[in-house]
């Protein structure tokens, strides 16, 4: 049995998520759209400047509406990374989108903007990066292709809330952007989500698919004397008991972001010597990108060696974890034409990627020992 117990991942609370709760309860409004609701949307469109934050249940949800704002037609064709959670590709292929992989940058693992022009077809409707760790990808020549083909852009923000590209935040560049507020995230209500819509034309129509294809937003603004079935839509809109959740998180937005930036660089420093003896790549931040320290992974030189380093942890009670599968290599991926050798870089990062136990109370102590048990493995 070993020492010590270190999860990969835990829930954190900061401390008035209980309290907002009980205060959507006595207020007798805990279906969507409420004061917490509300108050958080406020937050995100005064912080991060989009024209419209609207909260949803989760972030895979919030693709989806993106999707249906694409208003797809058979054949239409959607750019994604193949390193990325199976929502970023699903979402649009349940609305119809052929899915297109592209490959990722060896260096920050984000969707290659190098290779992006050469997967652009008449039928490529939208672009999808993901800013994976929340280091942001190179959005100066994403936005440029785009608009030279006339492409909208989503960006998959799920790990990025508060990153920023050349001075400007992650989610603020494309026409849309979405948040994960599940478990696993830097913030959290459970399960939850954000789409943010910069181009202010989205705005109606998202509204309405948001709330069951009808124009209840607007009959609640009192703009409209009757709501009725406008367009299609469905059910994306949480409880607001979860948006006090979500919004208790938000305050401490400043204290949580410092905590988990000490968190990775005491990572960083620990193991920089240890890695670079072994061959081992730590991440990699261009000086242009604020990360908002989602997570901490290292690339080992091998599959033999990433398993045998996830093995010998697991022995001393600490649970590291690889990441994403290649989704082009998925049965999914198979049928839009994935194969093996389609998009070499992400199938090779995906053998050697572990990540390390990294959530918002995660102690000087346990990371200690983390630390000194990595630099015991050879
Ligand atoms: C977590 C995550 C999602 C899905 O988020 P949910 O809120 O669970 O739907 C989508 N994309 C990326 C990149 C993610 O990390």
């Amino acid at each position: 049995m070993a020492a010590h117990k270190v999860p990969f991942n835990k829930p954190c609370f900061e401390g008035k998520e209980l309290v907002y709760i009980a205060e959507a309860i006595s207020r007798g409004h805990i279906s969507g759209d409420g004061s917490f609701t509300k108050k958080c949307a406020a937050f995100f469109e005064a912080e991060l400047g989009c024209s419209k934050a609207l909260l949803t249940t989760s972030c895979t949800h919030a693709l989806e509406i993106a999707a249906l704002l694409l208003g797809l037609q058979p054949g239409d064709e959607v750019i994604v990374p193949s390193f990325t959670f199976v929502s970023t590709a699903n979402a649009f292929a349940l609305h119809g989108a052929k899915i297109v992989f592209a490959d990722i940058r060896p260096d920050t693992l984000n969707m290659d903007e190098t290779q992006l022009e050469e997967l652009i077809t008449p039928r490529t409707k939208a672009i999808v990066p993901v800013h994976y760790a929340g280091v942001g990808c190179e959005m100066d020549a994403i936005m440029e292709i785009a608009d030279r083909h006339n492409l909208l852009v989503i960006e998959d923000n799920a790990h990025g809330l508060f990153g920023k590209y050349k001075d400007q935040y992650l989610g603020s560049f494309g026409q849309m952007s979405t948040l994960s507020f599940h478990e696993t995230k830097n913030f959290t209500c459970g399960e939850g989500g954000a789409l943010f819509l910069n181009d202010p034309s989205y705005i109606q129509r998202a509204e309405i698919i948001r709330e069951k294809g009808t124009n209840r937003s607007q009959f609640f603004r009192g703009e409209v004397d009757k709501y009725t079935w406008r367009d299609i839509g469905s059910s994306y809109l949480p409880s607001d008991m979860l948006a006090g959740f979500l919004y208790a998180q938000l305050q401490e937005r400043q204290h949580i972001t410092e905590h988990r930036s000490k968190i990775w660089n005491r990572y960083h420093t620990g193991l920089k010597e240890w890695a670079s003896q072994r061959g081992v790549h730590l991440p990699h931040v261009p000086g242009h990108c604020e990360q908002p320290f989602h997570m901490f992974y290292m690339i080992t030189p091998s599959l033999q060696a990433r398993q045998a380093f996830i093995e010998f942890m697991r022995s001393e009670g600490i649970h590291c974890v690889f990441h994403y599968l290649p989704l082009h290599l998925s049965d999914m991926g198979l049928q839009y034409g994935g194969r093996e050798g389609l998009c070499p870089v992400c199938e090779d990062i995906s053998d050697r990627l572990v990540r390390l136990p990294f959530y918002n109370k995660l102690s000087n102590e346990e990371q200690d020992y983390i630390i000194e048990k990595i630099l015991s493995f050879s």
